[in-house]
């Protein structure tokens, strides 16, 4: 661990700014992500909100900043909403306060004229949300050629809220050569789909949480065999009503949260809620304070969304899925066991989901006790169109458009390059990627480097 700024060799101007602020020593995410982000490479950050994270991307940044006349910016931020535009514009202009750094927020809903003429000026950084600089960018205010490094911030979250459509246009617009630069709090299926499809090799920087378990959080694990047998452990489970009194159910994504309130509705209309990002803020909002007033003593959630949000007194946390990344379980669990109580935590995972349960008991050096499968909980037959195997058309001349998988699995064409192995068999691999999920996929494509 460093003792100070001094020891990341940065400039006179930046140190006094640090000064300035009071900050005596680079956070971990600050002290990781430097040498990272001086090399030039593609870099993504697992760090949430408070880790310094913001200097942590800008201090290489502008460590790295030249005095420039040109009036085009070089520099791109993007978040996800107009608040976190102003505040990390704030933060910026504390930085650079010793320097002549130009920057620029840009965000919907105010007068887009505006933010024209300001462009008009010159500037060096544009921090904005993604759809208005998309629009200035379309418009021709903002001129992208000049720009060499894109920060994308709480990618999670963008996507989230659904601005994957927004951040594909604005990568179209950018010099392809480029860095890029991203953080996320939580490593998600949509963040990794993202990552893996637009930028080359990312070394992926993730500040672990303390490595062993929380003392006040006690820990279980069933195995179950597929999603409708979880629904019909947790249906036993939640009818304890005594033991499971204020109940945070994880899920990975909104389907399958949806999927799964639907399916616990029936026994608990009256005491269930269900938050996700495509729910409306007001609905949100009450869902939660139903919850936190004890109305309702089961909350289903997403990762993302439940991270933003105070919830109080949790007895249980439930990770109906295994998340694939062993962060995503740590944060999980810590919503329970607050302030001195017993917290317990119970994972669900299927066969499939044992090498993830693995990695998340490695990274605690901890292994998660199990309980064996209740007799009286009914195994389930019921598959989801997930769970569903493909079928495997054998012939490859025959095919059909109802036939072919999801292509929301599908990989762009450059990413499915297929080795000639001479007749038929380039073919055959051809076929077996068309049907299967890309098996390429995931944490493989990034070089991991985590801290202990
Ligand atoms: P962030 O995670 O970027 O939102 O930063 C969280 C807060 O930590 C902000 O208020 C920063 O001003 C502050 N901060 C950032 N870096 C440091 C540091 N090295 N030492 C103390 N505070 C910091």
């Amino acid at each position: 661990m460093m003792e100070s700024f001094e020891e990341l060799n940065i400039s006179r101007q930046l140190l006094n700014a640090i000064e300035d602020l009071g900050f005596v020593k680079p956070t971990p995410i600050q002290e990781e992500a430097f040498p990272v982000v001086m090399s030039g490479k593609n870099i993504v950050g697992i760090a949430q909100t408070g880790t310094g994270k913001t200097l942590g991307y800008m201090l290489p940044i502008l460590q790295q900043f030249k005095f420039s006349k040109d009036y085009k910016p070089r520099v791109i931020i993007l978040v996800p909403t107009r608040e976190l535009v102003i505040q990390v514009v704030e933060q910026i202009e504390l930085f650079t306060k010793y320097m002549s750094t130009r920057v620029l927020g840009v965000f919907g809903g105010v007068n887009i004229k505006t933010q024209m003429g300001a462009l008009t000026q010159g500037v060096d950084i544009v921090v904005g949300t993604p759809g208005r600089l998309y629009d200035l960018a379309v418009n021709r205010s903002l001129l992208l050629q000049e720009v060499k490094k894109l920060v994308i911030d709480e990618v999670d979250v963008m996507l989230d809220l659904g601005f994957r459509f927004q951040l594909n246009n604005i990568f179209e617009l950018l010099p392809p050569k480029r860095q890029n630069i991203m953080f996320s709090a939580t490593m998600t299926e949509d963040v990794e789909i993202l990552i893996n499809e637009n930028f080359i090799a990312p070394e992926l920087i993730a500040i672990s949480l303390s490595g062993t378990p929380l003392d006040n959080i006690a820990q279980s694990c069933y195995n179950v065999e597929n999603f409708y047998t979880k629904v019909n452990l947790l249906i036993h489970l939640l009818k304890d009503k005594d033991t499971y009194q204020k109940v945070l159910v994880f899920i990975d994504s909104k389907r399958n949260a949806d999927r799964l309130f639907e399916a616990l509705e029936e026994d608990f209309w009256n005491c269930l809620g269900v938050i996700h990002s495509n729910k409306s803020q007001n609905n949100r909002m009450a869902t939660i304070e139903r919850f936190n007033d004890n109305a309702t003593r089961i909350l289903v959630a997403t990762d993302v969304i439940a991270r933003g949000i105070d919830l109080d007194d949790i007895t249980h946390v439930i990770n109906f899925d295994t998340p694939k990344f062993p962060e995503n379980y740590m944060h999980r669990i810590g919503r329970t066991g607050r302030a001195e109580k017993q917290g317990q935590s119970i994972l669900m995972y299927t066969e499939n989901e044992e090498k993830w349960k693995e990695s998340i008991e490695e990274l605690m050096e901890y292994v998660i006790p199990s309980h064996p499968f209740p007799e009286e909980v009914k195994v389930s037959k019921q598959l989801t169109i997930d769970e569903q195997p493909r079928i495997i058309e054998k012939n490859p001349h025959r095919q059909t458009k109802h036939q072919a998988g999801p292509s929301f699995h599908e990989k762009k064409e450059k990413n499915t390059k297929t080795q000639n192995l001479g007749g038929g068999q380039k073919i055959k691999l051809k076929k077996a990627k068309k049907y299967k999920k890309p098996k390429t996929r995931g944490s493989k494509q990034m070089n991991m480097k985590k801290r202990k």
